[in-house]
């Protein structure tokens, strides 16, 4: 394999640009070209190319965001889209693929996998860390910080006014943010998509608090819950509980931009490498994943058939701490 394309497709998470500099710098290290491709799938049906050099990654380590940008492509979703970005492929000599993204974009190189052999590595960026075959996918961690951030600043507003604040955070169907973040910002209930939360039980937790002289409540809402949005929830919690004078905050986009956290940086530095030296030892159909700090070549298959489960100990640990 001589030269390898990079690109980042889906949400845009902090960290992408970390893995983007160790693809291309351990590319280099081991003597490939490396090509970025703009726009993920977009702009590889387009022919959207640009070579890397060392210095094309200097000074992004730091920075959020995507330098090669990203997009969600209908046109890839079909087989004829698939067949146009594997001419452009072919016709630029790419005779590999590190792409960086959620289980979408994953599934998008799977298929162009099947239908024309072209080697790959996924890297999982994502800030829902709704991906199995790995403790933890880029961005992550920072998205999780803001949302903490945010919740901190919430606090103390509530603390002010005696209000009750639901704050709706980011994870698609998946609760991880909101279960960490809950748990960091001192939540007294959390609602994530993977359990199922009654207004009733929600009211009762509400009304145990009051009677303990609570002076501010916070809720952290999953953006995918099944219960409702949080405007949803507050609107029938407020029906129903007078005590508290109720809010509504959606944290949303600001959760995915920013610095990425050391944590991300690492992760993303050595998920980049490994992807480089994964698809030098032959790994493909693969996504790389670090699980208790080990690298491991997840397979495709494998990955779409198991859920990332949230885990158990989180939840029983925030219902102990927020009597
Ligand atoms: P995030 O988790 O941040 O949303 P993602 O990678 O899951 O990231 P998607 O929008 O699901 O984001 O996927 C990104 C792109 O990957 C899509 O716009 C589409 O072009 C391609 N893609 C997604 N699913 C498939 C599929 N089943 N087959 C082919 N291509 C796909």
């Amino acid at each position: 394999m001589k030269r390898i394309g990079v690109f980042t497709s889906g949400g845009d998470a902090p960290g992408m640009n970390a893995a983007i500099r160790a693809v291309v710098r351990a590319g280099i290290f081991y003597k490939k070209e490396i090509i970025g491709i703009y726009r993920g799938y977009e702009g590889m049906i387009e022919g959207d190319f640009v070579p890397m050099e060392v210095r094309s990654v200097s000074n992004i380590l730091q920075r959020g965001g995507t330098m090669l940008k990203s997009a969600r492509s209908k046109e890839f979703l079909t087989k004829e889209g698939r067949t146009k970005a594997f001419e452009q492929l072919k016709k630029m000599k790419i005779d590999g693929l590190i792409g960086i993204g959620g289980d979408g974009s994953f599934a998008g190189m799977h298929h162009l996998y099947l239908e024309h052999k072209m080697p790959y590595v996924c890297i999982p960026g994502t800030i829902d860390n709704d991906i199995p075959g790995t403790d933890f996918t880029i961005g992550y961690d920072t998205a999780t910080n803001t949302a903490v951030n945010a919740i901190d600043k919430i606090r103390d507003t509530a603390l002010s006014h005696n209000r009750l604040f639901f704050i709706e955070v980011m994870g698609r169907d998946s609760g991880y943010i909101a279960i960490n973040s809950g748990i960091a910002g001192g939540a007294v209930a959390i609602i994530i998509p993977e359990e199922e939360t009654s207004i009733e039980e929600l009211i009762e937790k509400l009304d145990a608090s009051g009677s303990q002289n609570k002076t501010s409540s916070l809720v952290i809402v999953a953006e995918g819950g099944k219960s409702g949005s949080a405007m949803e929830i507050a609107k029938k919690v407020q029906e129903r509980f007078s005590y508290f004078d109720t809010k509504v905050t959606i944290l949303g986009h600001l959760q995915r931009g920013g610095t990425p956290t050391y944590f991300d940086r690492v992760l993303a530095s050595k998920m980049g490498v490994a992807a480089i030296e994964g698809l030098e030892a032959g790994q493909t159909d693969v996504m790389v994943g670090i699980v208790h700090k080990e690298v491991i070549f997840n397979k495709f298959d494998e990955i779409m058939s198991q859920p990332k489960d949230i885990h158990k100990d989180d939840l029983r640990i925030a219902k102990i701490l927020s009597i």
